[in-house]
């Protein structure tokens, strides 16, 4: 198996990062996950978009421009032999003895690795429970940095309570998972939080939007609280690697139930469709 590091690819094992990497000092860089769907790369643009902004909000440069990472990535998928799966690549702003003042003189360092990932049916016929608990991370969660102390707190606690994933919310304003977004049915309408710098604004969810709205499934970008959780007709999760997940169950802070209903299967449908196009 090969991987990505600095400027060549090289076998997993010989994989080496600096003492130095202020990725490591203070998770102090972004990362993109990206979809393989028989070998192929899936809304590529959208993520390398997503990650070039990522970059730019964090005043970081970037090493390689999107075509020269877009090579990196193919090649390694090759190399890999990867067929169905995932490519998860970051860059960190560079190695420098640990200092908050970061300088701009920096070579900024890539990894990337590719790993086979099987699309979860079980999950997304037979629906997920979540954990309700509060949001406690910062407030630039539209930035995809590799700092996630909240993100993984909140996933072991979900898992800690038998939950497949977390649902956090502000002060009883729903925000997004731990590593997804999160939709609501309504009497017909289809509700996300707002991309704004509470949630990070998931290529899945865009590209669910689009499948809504090209159904004519009237779509509002508006915050839900837990009380119009409780009362939702349907619950999804979204995410590159999940795809689209129905959710069955709220536990924690809150207790409801709910089943699979028809848009969440109409847009699994239309998903699968788009991937096989
Ligand atoms: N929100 C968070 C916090 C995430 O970490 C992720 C993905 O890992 C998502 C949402 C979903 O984003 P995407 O659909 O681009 O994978």
């Amino acid at each position: 198996e090969y991987v990505w590091l600095d400027d060549k690819m090289i076998k997993r094992r010989d994989a080496k990062i600096s003492f130095d990497d202020r990725g490591y000092y203070f998770g102090d860089g972004i990362y993109e996950v990206i979809r393989i769907y028989e070998s192929k790369p899936f809304l590529w643009k959208e993520h390398m978009e997503r990650f070039s902004r990522s970059a730019k909000e964090m005043d970081l440069s970037l090493p390689y421009s999107p075509e020269e990472t877009e090579t990196i990535v193919t090649d390694l998928i090759h190399r890999n032999n990867l067929q169905d799966g995932f490519v998860y690549f970051q860059v960190t702003r560079g190695i420098q003895p640990r200092d908050h003042l970061y300088t701009r003189d920096l070579k900024p360092v890539l990894t990337a690795f590719t790993r086979e990932a099987e699309v979860p049916v079980q999950n997304q016929k037979n629906g997920i429970h979540l954990w309700v608990l509060e949001d406690i991370r910062w407030l630039r969660c539209d930035i995809k940095t590799i700092n996630l102390l909240g993100n993984i707190m909140a996933k072991r606690k979900a898992e800690d309570n038998s939950c497949q994933e977390a649902l956090q919310h502000r002060e009883g304003v729903i925000t997004e998972g731990s590593s997804s977004n999160i939709f609501f049915v309504k009497d017909g309408t289809l509700y996300t939080h707002p991309a704004n710098h509470y949630i990070l604004n998931g290529i899945t969810r865009q590209h669910v939007v689009h499948l809504a709205n090209a159904r004519h499934i009237p779509v509002e970008e508006k915050a839900f609280t837990l009380q119009e959780a409780s009362e939702a007709d349907e619950i999804f999760i979204t995410s590159t690697v999940q795809e689209i997940i129905p959710v069955t169950e709220l536990k924690g802070e809150m207790e409801a139930s709910f089943s699979p209903g028809p848009i969440t299967r109409e847009l699994q449908d239309d998903f699968r469709q788009s991937v096989q196009k």
